[in-house]
Order: structure tokens, then sequence, then C-alpha cells
């Protein structure tokens, strides 16, 4: 065995209904004394009560997906009276205080409110016009973390579905992306335990915290394994799926989770099994099916606001960005078929025309 393994520096705090305690300790600890609090609208009163305790200098709730780099641009203008930044948010605004940090240095106190995990990258992105750019630094790490599950209770459950579908599609990257080691794959095989037995109990009981909890605590291993892999096939999909046509994030990930799924697993034995054995399945495809079908997840990307047309189009631009380590080698036909069939809501088959 051989391997580097880098851990990212932060501090994540854990506990249900103590948003405001332990994000004003956050504060203190980084020496804040004027923060730029980032929600969009809809967490505006969220944001309120859980920033009750800490001295706010301004609030900023100009907040888009995929953080347009106008959007930044502003957010960056207002940060200039601020020493610490506290997201209260989804994706959309942790990535937007990332931008932020980016530029400016400034720490973040990360508080999500959906399953994303962005809180646990050192992963920015940033679009322009139909062109989502990312990269890493480590700057735009939060420094701390203020997991509240009882702050995701207002999460409708089909959002909370794609959402926790996207922290399990953040592990199962993360079992082959470029960089994925054994720590990488134990932290993702837990994480898929934990969204696997959270997210039915989410949709049989969505003001219920148990479940809840089981998806935040899964969505920050998915997280922080996916940051250590780095991006895998999947993500290289999405990311252009979302950046170039404006498809909703987690919605999108949900779709395309099984196809690639059941076009890489067999050819990675290691991942094939450590899947199937986090979801307690012969096989990890079926796992993953079964849990698909108890959640009523997503199920084609026709119905996100793909036309077929922009198939032909996408296929040259996700293929330039294939891992060259993915388990399987990539090709336009195969990702044409792959797509194909996300795009109609096929059963995903493990298909050895798929890889042609
Ligand atoms: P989002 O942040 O856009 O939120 C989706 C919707 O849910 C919004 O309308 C929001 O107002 C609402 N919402 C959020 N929390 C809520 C709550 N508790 N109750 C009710 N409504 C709530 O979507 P997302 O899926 O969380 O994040 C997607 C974005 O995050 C994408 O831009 C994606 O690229 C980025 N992302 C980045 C990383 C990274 O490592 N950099 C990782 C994952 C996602």
């Amino acid at each position: 065995m051989r391997f580097e393994h880098e851990t990212l520096p932060q501090a994540v705090r854990f506990a249900s209904g103590e948003a405001g305690a332990m994000v004003a300790e956050s504060v203190r600890r980084l020496g804040g004394s004027r923060v730029m609090v980032i929600a969009a609208p809809a967490e505006a009163d969220l944001a309120r009560r859980v920033t009750a305790g800490v001295a706010v200098a301004v609030r900023h709730d100009e907040v888009a997906m995929h953080v347009p780099v106008e959007v930044a641009r502003r957010a960056r203008l207002a940060a200039d009276r601020a020493d610490v930044l506290v997201s209260v948010g989804g994706g959309s605004t942790t990535g937007l205080a990332k931008a932020v940090a980016l530029s400016t240095g400034l720490p973040i106190v990360a508080v999500p409110t959906t399953y994303a995990g962005s809180e646990a990258t050192n992963v920015w992105g940033l679009t322009e016009g139909a062109r989502k750019t990312t990269g890493v630094d480590d700057r735009v790490l939060p420094r701390a973390v203020v997991y509240d599950a009882a702050l995701t209770l207002s999460l409708p459950v089909a959002m909370s579905v794609a959402s926790g579908l996207n922290a399990l599609a953040h592990c199962v990257d993360a079992m082959w992306g470029p960089r994925a080691d054994p720590i990488d794959r134990a932290l993702a095989g837990e994480g898929i335990r934990a969204l696997a037995a959270g997210l039915p109990r989410v949709v049989a009981e969505p003001g219920g915290l148990p479940g809840r909890e089981q998806v935040l605590y899964g969505a920050y291993l998915a997280a922080v394994a996916f940051a250590s892999a780095g991006s895998g096939l999947h993500h290289k999909i999405c990311h252009v799926l979302g950046g170039r046509y404006g498809l909703p994030h987690a919605q999108t990930h949900a779709v395309v989770l099984p196809y690639v799924l059941a076009f890489n697993a067999p050819a990675a034995p290691d991942a094939e099994e450590r899947i199937a054995g986090a979801f307690g399945t012969d096989t990890a495809l079926a796992g993953l099916q079964r849990l698909r079908a108890v959640l009523d997840a997503p199920r084609a990307l026709r119905d996100h606001g793909l036309a077929e047309a922009d198939i032909d189009d996408a296929v040259p631009e996700i293929l330039a960005a294939v891992p060259k380590h993915n388990p399987r080698p990539v090709t336009a036909a195969g990702l044409r078929r792959l797509l194909d069939a996300a795009w109609r809501g096929a059963d995903p088959v493990h298909d050895e025309e798929t890889t042609t």
C-alpha cells in the first residue's frame, strides 16, 4: 500500500438545534467583529436566527446558482467592511462566500442548509456566460462548518432527495476520482451507508431529525472524500450539463448517477464491492436503484431542462474533460449512449455495449 492523503484543516461542529451558539463560537475563535452574512432571500429568516449572537456589519442576499461572475463582483464589493463571512444556505450560497474568500482571503464560517457539501471542499466555481470554471484554492475552504440538521427540516422532500443523491454522487465518484486513495474510499463507503439509511427516513418523516442528521453526516463525509479524490467522470458530465445548459445542480446529479455507475462499476471491482457492501446489496447498481425507487428519485434529464439536441453538443465538451484514469475508456459513442439513456430516463444497465 502506497499513497499520499491530505487532510484539510477545518473545524466541524455538529449539533442539532444549536446553530446560533455554534456560529457565535466559530466567529469568536476566528476573532471576527464585523461579520458579513451571506444568505438568499428565502433563507433570510433562518440566517437572522442563526447569526443573532454575532456582530453583523453587512447582510448580502444576492445569491444565484453556479455563482455568475457579476454576482461575485458585487458580493466582493459588499465585503469591504467585513472581517469574517458567515454563509447560511445551500451550495449556491456557500459558493458565493467562496468567491468572496478567493479574492479577499476572508475566513468563512459555513452553515449548510442542503446536502450539497460545498462547505467541506476547497473547490470554487464561477460562471461567465455559459461557461463554468472551477478551481482549487485553500483560501476558499471554510475555516469552520456548523451542521445543524434542524436547519434542513424546511428543505422540501423532493429537494432533499435530489440533494442527498448529489451527496451520494460525491461518494461514488470518490471511489475512482483521479486522486482517490484508501482513506477517501473508506469515508465514501461510510457516507453511502449513512445516506442510504437516512434518506428513506427523510422521505417517510420529513419533519424528523434522525434521518436528517444521518443525511447531513453522510453529506459531510461525501464532500471530504470527494475533495480529496477529485472529480471523476460523473462530475465532469454534470459540470458541463449545469454550466452550459443551466440544468439544476442536485437534480442533474441525481439523474446521471446510475448511468455512470452502470458504465464504470464493471471495470472497477473494488469500487463495485465497496458500494454494494455499503448498500448491503448484491451489486452496487442494485443498491442505488433500490434506494432511488424508495425515494422516487428524479429520473430523466429531459424533465430538468435538457433538450435532446443538446446531447450532441455536450459530448465533445465532456469528452475533453474525462479524467485520464477513468476505470473504463470513454468514447464519443459510449458517452452519447449514456447521455441519451439519462435523457430518456431509460433503465441503466451494465452493458458492454455502452463502453464502445
Ligand atoms: P442551492 O444552494 O441553489 O439551493 C437550492 C434551493 O433550495 C434554493 O432555492 C434554496 O433557496 C433552497 N434551500 C436551501 N436550503 C433550504 C432549506 N433548508 N429549506 C428550504 N429551502 C432551502 O442548491 P444546492 O444543490 O445546495 O447547491 C448547488 C450549487 O452548489 C451548485 O452551484 C454547485 O456547483 C455547488 N456545489 C459546489 C461544490 C463545491 O465543492 N464547490 C459542491 C457541491 C455543490
